[in-house]
C-alpha cells in the first residue's frame, strides 16, 4: 500500500513506519516537527514537512495514497488544561482539515491514533469500547470530538475509519524512542534517574485503592502498538463504510511502583524515589480491555511485558543518551537513507 503518516516522526508514528516500511508499504510522512523529530524518519521513509491545517501541502502529499494513519495530535493533559485553544485547533480544526483533504484527493481509509482519555473516569475496569465516554481535560475531549467527525464523514462520504483507543505506551524499537520535552511520562522519567540525570522519581500518590496504593495504568510497547496501527490499515480495506473503535491494552495493568521495581532489576540502578502528594485529575486504576482487537483484528501485544518495555527504553536510551538532539540536522540523522521531499521545508 501506499500510506501517509500524519505525525509520523513522533515517538508512536516513527515506529509505527519503521513496521509499515519492514512490510513492503511506501510510506510517506508528513509532519510539522513542531514535537516530532527528523531524525526519526526511518530509512526507507519520505518525509514532508507540513501542517495538517495546510491544506494545498496535504493535497500534494496524499496524491495516490491508499490509506492514511492519523498521529499528529497534542497529547498532554497538563497542557491541554492551561491552553484549551491549542488543543481544539490542532486536534480537532487540524484533523477536520485532514479529513477535508482526505475527501478532495478521495482518500476514504484512515486509521487514528486515539487515547482512552476519551472514557475520562471509567465507573468500571477494564474499559470496554461501548462504556460511557466523559472526558474530564482538553486533550481527551478534543480527541472525542475528532472520532466524532470521523463518524460523520464515514456516513457521508463513505469513509472506512479505524480508531484506536490506548493509555500508556512505553518501550523503544533499536532506532526510535521516546524523546519528549518537557517530559512528564513515567518510564523516561525513571530512566533519567538511573542514568543519573536527575536525583529521584517522583511517586504521586500512594494512598490510592490499589494493592501497593500507587496508581495502576495500562501500558503497551510501542512495538505492539505498530502492529495494531498495521492490522487496522488492513481492516480497513475490507470493512463497509464506518467508524470501528478498538481499545487496545494489556487488561491488567502495572503499578507506579511495579514500574520503578522493573527499572531498578533492568538498569541495576538504585533509582531512589520519594512519594510525594496525587497529581490532579490521576485516577486510581486505568485498564482497558482489548477484546475486540484481538478478536477482530487478530491483535495480540507480543513485547508489552514490564520487563521488556523498560529494558528496551533503557537500550534506546543508552544508545542515545541525549535522545533526538545528537543526530544532524541535514535531514539524514542516524538513519541514513530517509528521504526529505523535494520542496519540504
Ligand atoms: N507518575 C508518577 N511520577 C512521575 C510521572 C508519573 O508517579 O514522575 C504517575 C502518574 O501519576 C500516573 C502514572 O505515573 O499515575 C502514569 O503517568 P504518565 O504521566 O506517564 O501517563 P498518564 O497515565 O498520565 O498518561
Amino acid at each position: 500500500m501506499k500510506l501517509l503518516v500524519v505525525g509520523g516522526a513522533g515517538y508512536v508514528g516513527s515506529t509505527s513506519v519503521e513496521r509499515f516500511v519492514e512490510a513492503g508499504h511506501e510510506v510517506t510522512i508528513f509532519d510539522n516537527l513542531s514535537s516530532g523529530h527528523r531524525a526519526a524518519v526511518p530509512r526507507g521513509a519520505r518525509l514532508v514537512i507540513g501542517d495538517i491545517a495546510d491544506g494545498s501541502r496535504l493535497a500534494a502529499a496524499l496524491d495516490g495514497v491508499d490509506a492514511v494513519l492519523h498521529c499528529a495530535a497534542r497529547s498532554l493533559v497538563g497542557e491541554s488544561m492551561a491552553d484549551p485553544g491549542l488543543y481544539y485547533r490542532v486536534n480537532v480544526a487540524g484533523g477536520v482539515s485532514l479529513l477535508e483533504s482526505m475527501r478532495a484527493a478521495g482518500v476514504t481509509r484512515l486509521v487514528y491514533s486515539s487515547t482512552a482519555a476519551v472514557y475520562g473516569e471509567p465507573r468500571r475496569v477494564p474499559i470496554a469500547e461501548a462504556d460511557r465516554t466523559q472526558p474530564i481535560n482538553p486533550y481527551g475531549e478534543t480527541k472525542l470530538a475528532f472520532e466524532g467527525a470521523m463518524r460523520w464523514f464515514s456516513a457521508a462520504h463513505d469513509f472506512r475509519a479505524i480508531s484506536l483507543r490506548y493509555f500508556n505506551v512505553a518501550g523503544a524499537t533499536e532506532m526510535n524512542g521516546e524523546d519528549h520535552d518537557p517530559e512528564t511520562h513515567l518510564v523516561p522519567l525513571v530512566l533519567r534517574v538511573a542514568a543519573g540525570e536527575a536525583t529521584h522519581v517522583q511517586i504521586f500518590g500512594q494512598d490510592y485503592p490499589t494493592p501497593d496504593g500507587t496508581c495502576i495504568r495500562d501500558f503497551i510497547h510501542v512495538r505492539d502498538l505498530a502492529s495494531a496501527h498495521l492490522l487496522a490499515l488492513d481492516a480497513t480495506g475490507e470493512a463497509d463504510p464506518s467508524l470501528e473503535v478498538y481499545n487496545l491494552g494489556s487488561a491488567a495493568g502495572f503499578s507506579v511502583r511495579e514500574v520503578v521495581e522493573a527499572a531498578r532489576r533492568v538498569t541495576g540502578r538504585a533509582i531512589p524515589a520519594r512519594v510525594v502528594k496525587r497529581r490532579t485529575g490521576d485516577p486510581p486504576v486505568l485498564v482497558a480491555s482489548s477484546r475486540r482487537a484481538r478478536r477482530e483484528l487478530g491483535w495480540a501485544p507480543a513485547h508489552s511485558t514490564l520487563e521488556q518495555m523498560v529494558s528496551d527504553a533503557w537500550a534506546w536510551r543508552e544508545a542515545h543518551p541525549n535522545g533526538y538532539a545528537d543526530a544532524p540536522s541535514d535531514g539524514t540523522g542516524p538513519v541514513a537513507g530517509a528521504r526529505v521531499a523535494a520542496g519540504a521545508r
